[in-house]
């Protein structure tokens, strides 16, 4: 079978290897579509684990299982999350699922033709695909669940403003779940196509972020915002993060710069204002029960999220679309194609 090994994002390189045959508790998936994650081209944090096999936005159709596997047989539609908490843990009973300190075993990348689900995941990462569910809106399941669990962190609810600092793709999903609450969207790009986009999405106020964007906040909308998501490692972006929350509001870090940035908090200032500055990482469990219910009663939509389906053998070029960002947003990878 084809599987498509990730030395860096110039060196992408389509290679065969045998399919693997289930073990008794295992079972053998056929990938048919996987998205290319804003994560997937972030060097730093994918290097050190190279070279493998990406891709953890998976819309598989089960083709083979374990002779002791009954939960599932071959035909069935499914989701299966990258790694499992162990729901044992100190961690993991205080809901902290990404942090748990049991994860043990991984997806391998769904980069290829067929995925090895692994025991673990068989029992407690699969997730049955409702019929009205296709497999390309499959691969936004994982994506939204972490939108859905920083939004959770930050205590997101109706009637408050919301600012989402980066329409890229997990830019565009926090707007759409804050205008489920429904919340005031402020949305901010250097991309004028994006603010297109994040406009078209629902967001009330979109924000060139070349430009001071906290007067233009508090002169359209009273005050500065409740909760603010920064979407982008920009630097220049957590400066108007600082600049923009309200007092009592919080600042989520769902992206991060560089980890050669240093990032100066004005904590004086934050003090007797009583901000909050909080970090979001993944997902868990309840996260895709969520997500996996947004899509399916199409609470959130996200066809118009896809810009490009593209076969195995031109992932390289779905990689330089997702970096170049210009127009593109989510990119989805067919291997049977
Ligand atoms: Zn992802
Ligand atoms: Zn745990």
């Amino acid at each position: 079978m084809k599987v498509s090994v990730w030395y860096n994002n110039e060196d992408i390189r389509i290679e065969e290897v045998p399919r693997p045959k289930p073990g008794d508790k295992e079972m053998l998936i056929k990938v048919i579509s996987c998205g290319i994650c804003g994560s997937d081209i972030v060097e730093w944090y994918r290097q050190p684990r190279a070279p493998l096999v990406q891709g953890h936005e998976i819309g598989a159709e089960v083709v083979e299982v374990g002779r002791a596997v009954s939960a599932y047989k071959p035909g069935d539609r499914v989701f299966v999350a990258p790694k499992v908490p162990c729901m044992q843990c100190a961690y993991c009973k205080n809901g902290q699922y990404p942090v748990c300190s049991n994860v043990k075993e991984r997806l391998p990348g769904g980069f290829s033709e067929y995925v090895l689900v692994p025991q673990a995941l068989v029992e407690n990462g699969t997730y049955r695909l409702p019929d009205s569910i296709s497999y390309d809106q499959s691969t936004f399941i994982e994506p939204l669940a972490c939108v859905v669990r920083a939004q959770q962190l930050a205590g997101v609810h109706s009637n408050q403003t919301v600012m989402v600092l980066g329409s890229g793709m997990s830019g565009l999903l926090h707007v759409k779940l804050a205008k489920t609450k429904p919340c005031r969207v402020i949305a901010t790009d250097i991309n004028p196509k994006k603010l297109a986009f994040a406009g078209n999405m629902g967001a009330d106020i979109t924000l060139d972020a070349a430009e001071n964007v906290a007067a233009p906040v508090v002169a359209e909308n009273n005050h500065r915002a409740d909760v603010v998501f920064l979407c982008t490692s920009a630097m220049s972006a957590i400066d108007q993060a600082w600049n923009c929350v309200d007092k009592g509001g919080v600042i989520v870090f769902f992206a991060v710069p560089h980890p050669d940035e240093k990032v100066t908090i004005p904590i004086n200032h934050f003090w007797t204002r009583e901000i909050r500055i909080i970090t979001s990482y993944y997902c868990g469990p309840p996260d895709i029960e969520a997500a996996i219910n947004l899509i399916e009663t199409q609470a959130i939509e996200v066809d118009d999220l896809i810009t490009r389906q593209i076969p195995l053998q031109d992932i390289a070029d779905g990689f330089r679309m997702v970096m170049e960002g210009q127009e593109t947003l989510k990119v989805i990878i067919k291997p049977q194609h």
